[in-house]
């Protein structure tokens, strides 16, 4: 598969980049599992090569793309800002906008937009302008995310760290390798 470079990468602190060698996950039941592994594989690779993911934080990616974001230019972000509203737009003598969408953000700011891209999560306002119907419960379930020093075998060295995920009927168990 082709490399697909958007060009942002440089702009991650890489000191917060963990690098992984092995992906192994497995079912808590019937103990049927999937290794990811570049070692295992028949590729030869150099030392230190054998990289098959990433594991960075989202506020390093998130700060990283807006930095290649502010690079790029022509473009303006409404950081610190909440979605509060969207309608349609009036129709005046002048201009119909009553096929726009217009969106407030907080502060009271009103943009109009000929086209609204929704990626704003589980209970997205832009969904629910648009009218999309979405089906969600409660499971009722807790997460818990901690970050723990791990010692001994089985975690790998300092150059070959693993991520693990085993699935159990009460929910996932991950351990995945962060950079100190
Ligand atoms: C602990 C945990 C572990 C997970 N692990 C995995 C995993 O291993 N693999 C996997 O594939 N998925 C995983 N997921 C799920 C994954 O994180 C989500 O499915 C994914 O982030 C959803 O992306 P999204 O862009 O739709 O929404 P989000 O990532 O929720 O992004 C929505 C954004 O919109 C913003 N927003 C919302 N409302 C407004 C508003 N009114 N105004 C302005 N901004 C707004 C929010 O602030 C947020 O920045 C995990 C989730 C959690 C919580």
């Amino acid at each position: 598969m082709a490399d697909i470079d958007i060009g942002a990468w440089r702009f991650v602190e890489h000191s917060r980049v963990q690098p992984y060698t092995s992906m192994q996950v497995w079912d808590g039941l019937t103990d049927s599992r999937i290794s990811f592994d570049w070692s295992a594989t028949e590729n030869s690779c150099a030392e230190g090569e054998n990289t098959i993911a990433y594991m960075v934080e989202n506020l390093n990616l998130a700060s990283g793309l807006l930095k290649y974001i502010d690079e790029l230019g022509g473009l303006r972000v409404f950081d610190k800002s909440k979605v509060e509203d969207i309608t349609t737009g009036p129709e005046t003598e002048e201009l119909n906008l009553s096929s726009w969408p217009v969106v407030e953000v907080s502060g009271g700011r009103r943009l109009a937009a000929r086209l609204l891209v929704g990626a704003d999560g589980a209970n997205s306002p832009v969904r629910m302008f648009a009218g999309i119907k979405s089906r969600g419960w409660d499971y009722p379930t807790h997460g818990v995310v901690a970050t723990v020093q791990i010692e001994g075998n089985g975690w790998g060295g300092n150059e070959d760290k693993v991520a693990y995920q085993r699935f159990l009927p009460t929910g996932p168990v991950a351990l995945l390798p962060v950079s100190l």
